[in-house]
C-alpha cells in the first residue's frame, strides 16, 4: 500500500474512531456467555426448521451437519481482537451512481449486523488491473476479472493491520481461471480476504430492492463464512447454502437464533437494541419479512 492509500484509509477512519467505535479488548466472560444463551433461547422459537430440500437445492447436494453456537465457540474462529477492528469494503472498478448507492446501503447495514467499523476503501481503478488478469468472456462478450488475482494481487498485499475482513465489491463480472465460464465469487478464509460481484444479480433499477436484498444477503452471509461460522441446517437462516440464484432468493437475511449468537458473542454485540435497528433499516428499504421478523426478534428480546 503506497502512502497516499495510508493516508485516506487514515481520514475516512479517523471521523467514526473519534465517534467512539468501542476495541473490542477482553473476551466474553462465562455471565455474558451465559446471558447470550438466554437471549438465544427467548427468540428459538421465532425461527422456522429448515425444511426438506428441493430438488436442486444446496442440501440435496451437499452433505452438512450444521453448527451450534457452543460448537462455534469451541472452533477458536476468526473475529475482532483489540488489533482487528474493522471491516474493510474494497470497490474494484468506478460503478455507476446507482450501484454505489447500494455500495453505500451495504456498508450501513453491515455496520448493524457487525457492530464494527466497516471503512469504504478508495475504488481500486481498472486502468491499474493487469491486461493478464482479465478477459472477454466467449459466451457473454462481456468483461471479466481474474478472482484470483483480485484475492492475491489486490487484497492481500494491501490488507490493513487492523482489518478482521478485506470484502472486495465489484460490479464487474468474475472468473476464477480456466475450465470457469463465471464465479459469482471467492474468498480466501485463511487470508481473511473476499471478492463479490454484483454482475449476475439482476437490474439495480428495475429490480431495485431484489437487487439490494441480494447485494446485502450475500455480503452478510460470505462475511459470517469468515468469522468462522458454518452453514446452517437447522433453521430458515441467512447462513443456509444456497446452489442457485432461486434459493439464495429464498433465504432470509435474518441468521437464525443460534446463528446470530454466534455474532453476538464474536463482535461482542447487543441483541435487543441491534434487532430494532435492524428492523427500521429493513422497513425503510421494503425489505418486508425481514423487517417483520427483526421486529419479532427485538419484541421478544425487550
Ligand atoms: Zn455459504
Ligand atoms: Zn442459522
Amino acid at each position: 500500500m503506497n502512502r497516499r492509500h495510508v493516508l485516506e484509509l487514515g481520514l475516512l477512519g479517523g471521523t467514526s474512531a473519534l465517534l467512539g467505535w468501542k476495541l473490542l479488548a477482553a473476551p466474553v466472560t462465562h455471565a455474558e456467555v451465559a446471558a447470550y444463551i438466554r437471549q438465544m433461547e427467548i427468540i428459538r422459537p421465532l425461527f422456522t426448521a429448515k425444511g426438506a430440500p428441493q430438488p436442486g437445492d444446496w442440501l440435496a447436494a451437499h452433505k452438512e451437519s450444521g453448527q451450534t453456537f457452543a460448537q462455534y465457540r469451541a472452533s477458536d474462529p476468526n473475529r475482532p481482537t483489540k488489533e482487528r477492528t474493522k471491516i474493510y469494503l474494497q470497490p474494484i472498478g468506478e460503478g455507476n451512481e446507482e450501484r454505489n448507492r447500494v455500495t453505500g446501503l451495504l456498508r450501513e447495514f453491515m455496520q448493524m449486523i457487525f457492530g464494527l467499523e466497516i471503512v469504504m476503501m478508495p475504488a481500486f481503478s481498472l486502468e491499474k488491473f493487469p491486461a493478464a488478469a482479465q478477459r472477454v468472456n466467449g459466451f457473454t462478450h462481456q468483461r471479466q476479472l481474474l478472482s484470483t488475482h483480485i484475492l492475491n494481487g489486490v487484497l492481500k498485499p494491501n490488507r490493513p493491520a487492523d482489518a478482521v475482513a478485506v470484502l472486495a465489491i465489484t460490479h464487474e463480472d468474475l472468473w476464477p481461471g480456466d475450465g470457469w465460464n463465471f464465479v459469482f465469487g471467492q474468498a480466501s478464509l485463511g487470508d481473511r480476504v473476499g471478492v463479490w460481484s454484483t454482475a449476475r444479480m439482476g437490474d439495480p433499477v428495475k429490480e431495485a430492492t431484489l437487487f439490494l436484498r441480494r447485494v446485502l444477503q450475500v455480503a452478510v452471509h460470505e462475511t459470517g463464512h469468515m468469522f468462522g461460522i458454518k452453514h446452517c441446517t437447522a433453521y430458515e437462516c441467512c447462513m443456509n447454502g444456497a446452489n442457485h440464484q432461486g434459493e439464495s432468493d429464498r433465504t432470509p437475511l435474518v441468521f437464525c437464533a443460534e446463528c446470530d449468537a454466534k455474532l453476538w458473542w464474536a463482535c461482542q454485540l447487543k441483541p435487543a437494541p441491534r434487532a430494532k435497528d435492524l428492523a427500521a433499516f429493513a422497513e425503510k428499504h421494503e425489505l418486508k419479512a425481514d423487517a417483520a421478523q427483526w421486529r419479532h426478534i427485538a419484541e421478544a428480546l425487550q
